[in-house]
């Protein structure tokens, strides 16, 4: 096809779309649906001998080590269990460091000798699988004649069936680590720094006086914004099909409304898609919440309800494969990029934080007695210890060439990492830094006197947008996650910089009570304290401002505005300390994430340069050269009949026309420049001369398409694909 078929097919394709029926009985009730394909507790405890699933419960639920003869009696309840279910296949699921979930799948069949075969699923195969890595990044950590990986069960997260037409498959969700025993993937650091800040976690609330502590765990809430266009759109678009974003695209004329009733049915349509992904998200037991999202045309959230973090983000990966499945099948694509259209507000992933244990509930809720507030304070002043000293490492963790185009772009929250606390929570820490609240009258309670104070709201009615570490009641809200990043990287970081924080309030606070300072004076001193080293992280004004930026960098907050800005910060001396002190990842796994980090930077644009290169070539292009050719064939028409013809049509479209030949010329020699060995120089390439040189065709390709005539346009607008309301 060629000129604008393909595009005039789309929308010929779109208006003529009849949604799928609805292929479920509308009448279940989600309890009916809810966790049906998930090997839980539940399920386990029917079919597993009593020792067994207390074992297998102590895991879970204690972290205790995992006794490896239990093994194989849950692989055969889980094979029997799956089977029933229709499984032909079990897949190890595991996180690799682009970012994506990849499986390996392996018959349960096993042949038997005489011709048959048998349903085989041992202990070992539940336990450890093989998967050939060299596929999957490791930034320097494996050589290539060792190749291999293990991915190894994590027993703390359900395994479950995943449907498909062509059969089901058991997934387990597992580890994926080098030979060497090196964390290759997202879930390795989040089990080791989940165990490292529950360790000091526990050792807080014995000070608090709970001699025997229930595990700690920190929980993860994630919000997910995506959008959705129909897929006959996305299939005439290569830089949506390759990049995830559109790389041209001018913006809708200004103050126009979007027509939402061009295409009358699609609400119904994306209403259709919501019930079926619940419905999906149900079965596997993912605790799924939907809701519109006003901010951008075609653009919706949905946020599961929190839970532990590796299983939050366990979930989150599937909820991702999930949406895009059930997209597809209502013939729309499900778009996680962060930024699918310049100039539209793009998409992020709140992650909500918080951590708690069985007994205590959640750490971070304030509590109704002084006793219980005291203790709520200093977790809390942990998170603004742990987020004043790292708050580049946050940066770093939620850094790559997709969110760089939402942060600090005053739609997402800036890159300076800072926490609002709300009104009434500032006030309360204001006090205590003045050693002003220590009025306490009551004997037996703490001084520190928090009965004093205001009742802590559980929900603050102010809320700040434009902050990218807010605490909201009962939890702190990262909002700078990227919509398509894994919630596995900022949660590694929370977990491992509250674990120093929590480390170093336990010290204090042990060491203070060894000399015999009563403990409520050495809370109240140790809040002091962390208040004067750390509130100037603490700023509950508009994130957005100038001003803003001013103040941050007289308060001596970093302001790392790129990835390649941030990801230094994941090799200097503090942050190897840090995280090899927790236990989290050894110097060497840190340098491989930094390597990852900067070649998933460089690819990225890399393959973004390319398709500019070869659309702006091949479709826009020539679509400017036709229609010059047009203007020109018309004056020379005219000037044949002797009228005077207006110069002007042809001077507009011939000066973006040369632009963009020019930009093409320079984009196609950047591509082509050597650019210095290393992840470190080719990463710098593209940020400095890729980057400039794709927005430079940009700029003409946009011009040239707010000039050709409609019939002679190849790729669907904006204002087409973001119909989907
Ligand atoms: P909002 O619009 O206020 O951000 P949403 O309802 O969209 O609220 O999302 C809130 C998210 O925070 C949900 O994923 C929810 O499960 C999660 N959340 C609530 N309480 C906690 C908590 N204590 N710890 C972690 N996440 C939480
Ligand atoms: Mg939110």
């Amino acid at each position: 096809m060629s000129g604008n078929a393909v595009r005039l097919q789309a929308i010929k394709d779109v208006e003529a779309y009849v949604p799928p029926a609805v292929s479920f009985d509308l009448g279940e009730t989600p309890g009916e649906v809810f966790g049906a394909n998930v090997f839980s507790k539940t399920v386990m405890q029917k079919r597993l001998p009593k020792s067994v699933y207390r074992s297998v419960l102590a895991t879970i639920d204690h972290a205790a080590p995992l006794d490896p003869l239990v093994a194989d009696a849950v692989a055969s309840a889980m094979k029997d269990w799956a089977m029933e279910k229709g499984a032909t296949h079990y897949a190890h699921v595991f996180y690799p460091l682009t970012g994506l979930t990849a499986e390996k799948h392996d018959s349960f069949l096993e042949p038997a000798g005489d011709g048959s075969a048998l349903a085989e699923f041992a202990g070992k195969t539940l336990t450890q699988g093989e998967p050939d890595a060299s596929s999957f990044p490791s930034g320097g950590l494996r050589n290539t004649f060792e190749a291999r990986g293990y991915t190894g069960w994590d027993v703390t997260s359900p395994a479950y069936v995943l449907e498909n037409p062509n059969g089901n498959t058991l997934c387990i969700p597992t580890v994926f680590v080098s030979m060497q025993g090196d964390a290759l993937d997202h879930k390795t650091p989040l089990l080791r720094s989940q165990q490292s800040m529950a360790v000091h976690a526990e050792r807080v609330l014995r000070l608090f006086g709970h001699e025997q502590p229930d595990a700690v765990v920190s929980y993860c809430g994630a919000e997910q914004e995506y959008f959705l266009i129909d897929r006959h759109f996305h299939l005439a678009r290569p830089d949506l099909l390759n990049a995830g974003r559109t790389l041209f695209g001018t913006k809708p004329p200004k103050g126009q409304e979007f027509d939402d009733h061009y295409f009358g049915a699609i609400p119904e349509r994306v209403l259709g898609f919501m019930m079926d992904t619940e419905r999906e998200l149900f079965k596997l037991g993912i605790p799924a919440k939907t809701r519109h999202n006003e901010v951008a045309p075609g653009q919706f959230e949905i946020a599961p309800v929190f839970e532990r973090g590796n299983v939050a983000a366990d979930h989150q990966q599937l909820l991702m494969t999930t949406f895009k499945r059930i997209a597809q099948k209502h013939g729309m694509e499900c778009l996680f990029h962060e930024k699918p259209f310049e100039g539209v507000n793009g998409s992020g992933k709140h992650v909500n934080f918080s951590l708690g244990n069985a007994s205590e509930g959640n750490l971070l809720l304030p509590g109704e007695t002084p006793h219980e507030n005291a203790q709520f304070l200093v977790f809390c002043a942990a998170v603004i210890r742990a987020v004043h000293k790292f708050g580049g490492l946050l940066r770093a963790s939620v850094a790559s060439a997709s969110n760089d185009h939402r942060l600090g772009a005053n739609e997402a929250p800036p890159a300076i990492i800072s926490i609002f606390l709300g009104d009434q929570l500032a006030e309360v820490f204001d006090q205590v830094a003045k050693g002003g609240a220590t009025s306490s009258k009551e004997k037996g309670t703490l001084m520190i006197g928090v009965d004093t104070l205001p009742v802590l709201p559980t929900d603050p009615g102010d809320r700040n947008r434009t902050s990218p570490f807010a605490f909201t009641g009962n939890r702190f809200e990262f909002r700078a996650p990227g919509s398509l990043q894994s919630v596995g990287g900022p949660m590694v970081t929370l977990n491992t910089i509250m674990a120093e924080a929590l480390d170093h309030i336990a010290t204090t606070l042990e060491a203070a009570v060894a000399a015999g300072t009563a403990f409520d004076t050495a809370v109240q001193k140790l809040l002091e304290e962390l208040i004067s080293d750390h509130g100037a992280v603490v700023f509950n004004g508009d994130g957005y401002s100038e001003e803003w930026q001013v103040e941050a960098a007289a308060r001596g907050l970093p302001n790392l505005r790129t990835t390649l800005d941030a990801l230094p910060e994941l090799v200097s001396e503090p942050a190897l300390e840090l995280f090899s002190r927790y236990g989290v990842f050894s110097h060497r796994e840190m340098h491989s994430r930094y390597e990852i980090g900067l070649e998933q930077y460089a690819l990225t644009i890399g393959v973004e340069a390319r398709l500019t290169l070869e659309i702006g070539t091949t479709s826009v292009l020539p679509a400017a050269v036709r229609h010059q050719t047009e203007i020109a064939t018309n004056l020379a028409a005219l000037k044949a009949v002797g009228l005077e013809p207006d110069l002007v049509p042809l001077e507009e479209i011939s000066a973006p026309l040369a632009q963009l030949r020019e930009g093409l010329a320079v984009l196609r020699s950047a591509l082509a420049a050597e650019t210095g060995h290393g992840a470190s120089a080719e990463a710098e390439h593209a940020r400095d001369a890729l980057l400039p040189a794709m927005a430079s065709v940009r700029a003409a390709a946009d011009q040239v398409e707010s000039l050709v005539a409609d019939d002679l346009w190849p790729l669907p607008t904006y204002q087409e694909m973001l119909f989907v309301l």
